[in-house]
């Protein structure tokens, strides 16, 4: 195969274009052309050139390598990398009488994935999921949302699918992947119901509707290739016998006996981090941030962005990435942005509250919403593993309270934290955070080095988004679960550090952040099961 690069057309072009371009670019005829792909298509919309589509496309043709030595020294026509994944192993290479079956805890992309892999090679794994199926879970999850009714082991954080299955769906990630695990996800994802397009769109998103059932196929695809995933089942124990891990206790149920279990846990599992801690898993505090949702109307954010291209359907809503090193030292930087879409309440304990953000594939709300973070280290919460847990739960606590205690999360308006006093009433941008949002200064609800440092940034970002500080932007607190407080240490065999057996994975443990890199480690660590199996 051939990848060729930049091959650039007008945003508008005919279907039939690309195959032109193709032929022209190599200067071979339609008959030489075998077959090709769209590998990435990301676009140009600087404001001083024309709109375009930027492809990078993979083909066969008839005498490649000639034509490969032809375009040697062209750095913009390779071979194209081999990206199709390969197995490591096969359950029947080990199965014997007392094979016993890998356990997967969580059932978010990392346990999906982990489980999912697992299957395939055909070692029959069984997923505990403390939350329920997807479709339940998204009632619950109306419940917060509608009714300020929250259930703590069904919400946004817990249940089939993970933390990601309300969210816009973002497929990209910064991760290193020279083995291209990130295409095999994306291809599962596509198998499962995903459109086609997120094989080969530069920032691929899925939006919430969507996910759900791509959820569902994933789950049937497990079970069919003889693996078993039992919802409402939370793991309370952990049955650890000379360093090596032996089974897990479920509440309400009999003990699962298992010398291989997956901790594919997420960040907000901070009763089984206790648990692991007191059964003394090694882990230890590691960096994350906080910080507060932002609103804007998204036509302003497109306007700045795109400029004279804002709201060509063909580009969608525009979104945006930005970092301020404030003088403090703190680094502030937007997070989780999602275009056209709602603020959500995230939270996964009574009396707390939490902000992140969703939307729809079509992103078409009204409003764009990011958190704008301030990183922190383990030294502003010193204690040890479990201190960044108490961190969250004070600031999670507090935002609570000036929301009014009623779930609606506390909020003001940018002119208003500028100047350091109380908001009253909305201007014209509308917050989307349901059940609601309760003007307030927010000037408590994050240390003072946080909230000074966001003075900083937000002026500072007007620079780079014109309007981006406009007075009737709106604040929302708070965001902590940005990220892991912790990292549960595994070594290059991917177990932990001082358990043998137990693999810890994912977000939770430290070792991703966000859907595609969740379901990357999933796969890695389902790859050092079956190589464990196949040593013993
Ligand atoms: P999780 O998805 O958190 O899954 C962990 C699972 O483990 C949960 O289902 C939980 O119920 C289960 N569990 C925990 N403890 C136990 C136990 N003791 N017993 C049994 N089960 C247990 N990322 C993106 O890349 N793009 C986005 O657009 C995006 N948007 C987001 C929007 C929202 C609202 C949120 C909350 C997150 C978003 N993220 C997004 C982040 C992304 O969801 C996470 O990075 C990802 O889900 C992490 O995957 P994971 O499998 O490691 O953990």
């Amino acid at each position: 195969m051939i990848r060729i690069t930049e091959l650039r057309l007008p945003i508008s072009h005919a279907p039939e274009a690309l195959e032109e371009a193709i032929l022209k670019r190599l200067n071979i005829q339609t008959q030489d052309l075998i077959q090709f792909d769209v590998f990435k298509r990301s676009y140009d919309a600087r404001k001083n050139v024309a709109l375009a589509f930027i492809y990078t496309v993979d083909l066969s043709v008839k005498n490649e390598e000639k034509l490969l030595k032809q375009f040697s020294n062209d750095i913009h026509i390779r071979p194209s990398p081999d990206m199709s994944y390969h197995f490591v192993a096969n359950a029947s290479q080990v199965m014997s009488e007392d094979f016993e079956r890998p356990v997967v805890i969580g059932f978010g992309p990392c346990g999906i994935f982990a489980a999912l892999v697992l299957a395939q090679m055909g070692f029959k794994p069984i997923v505990l999921e403390r939350g329920k199926a997807v479709r339940e879970r998204t009632q619950d999850t109306w419940g917060l949302w509608r009714k300020n009714v929250l259930n703590p082991e069904s919400n946004v954080q817990f249940g089939e699918g993970g933390a990601g299955t309300f969210s816009d769906g973002k497929l990209w990630s910064q991760i290193k992947d020279p083995k291209f695990y990130g295409r095999k996800v994306i291809t599962e994802f596509i198998k499962a119901g995903a459109p086609e397009e997120i094989r080969y769109v530069a920032k691929p998103h899925i939006g919430t509707f969507r996910l759900v059932g791509v959820v569902e196929r994933m789950r049937q695809e497990i079970i069919e290739l003889g693996g078993e995933i039992r919802f409402s089942q939370k793991v309370i124990g952990f049955d650890i016998q000379k360093d090596q891990i032996a089974g897990v206790k479920i509440e309400g149920y009999p003990d699962l006996s298992a010398n291989h279990v997956v901790l594919a846990l997420g960040h907000s599992a901070r009763d089984t981090f206790e648990v692991l801690h007191a059964a003394g898993v090694y882990m230890e505090a590691k960096p994350f941030s906080v910080g507060f949702r932002i609103e804007h109307p998204q036509s302003l954010i497109d306007r700045a962005r795109l400029g004279p291209h804002a709201g060509n359907e063909l580009i969608g809503a525009a979104d945006y990435k930005l970092v301020h090193h404030a003088k403090n030292g703190r680094a502030v930087y937007s997070f989780c942005m999602c275009p056209g879409g709602t603020v959500v309440a995230a939270t996964s304990e009574p009396n707390r509250v939490v902000t992140n953000g969703m939307s729809q594939y079509s992103r078409n709300e009204r409003n764009a919403n990011a958190g704008i973070v301030v990183g922190i280290t383990p030294e502003d919460y010193p204690g040890g593993p479990l201190a960044g847990i108490e961190f969250q739960r004070a600031l999670e606590s507090k935002a609570y309270e000036l929301g009014g205690s009623t779930y609606e999360a506390p909020g003001q308006l940018v002119g208003d934290f500028l100047a350091g006093k109380a908001s009253t009433e909305f201007g014209s941008v509308i917050p989307s955070y349901k059940p609601g949002v309760h003007l307030t200064d927010l000037a408590d609800a994050l240390p003072p080095y946080a909230i000074e440092a966001i003075r900083e940034a937000i002026p500072a970002f007007e620079k780079q988004i014109k309007g981006f500080s406009i007075k009737d932007a709106v604040l929302t607190g708070i965001e902590t679960r940005t990220s892991s407080p912790l990292r549960i240490t595994r070594g290059s065999n991917f177990q932990s550090l001082n358990i043998k057996g137990l693999y810890p994975a994912g977000e939770g443990a430290g070792y991703a952040g966000g859907i595609l890199s969740a379901g990357v480690d999933g796969i890695k660590v389902a790859e050092a099961i079956a190589l464990d199996y196949l040593s013993k």
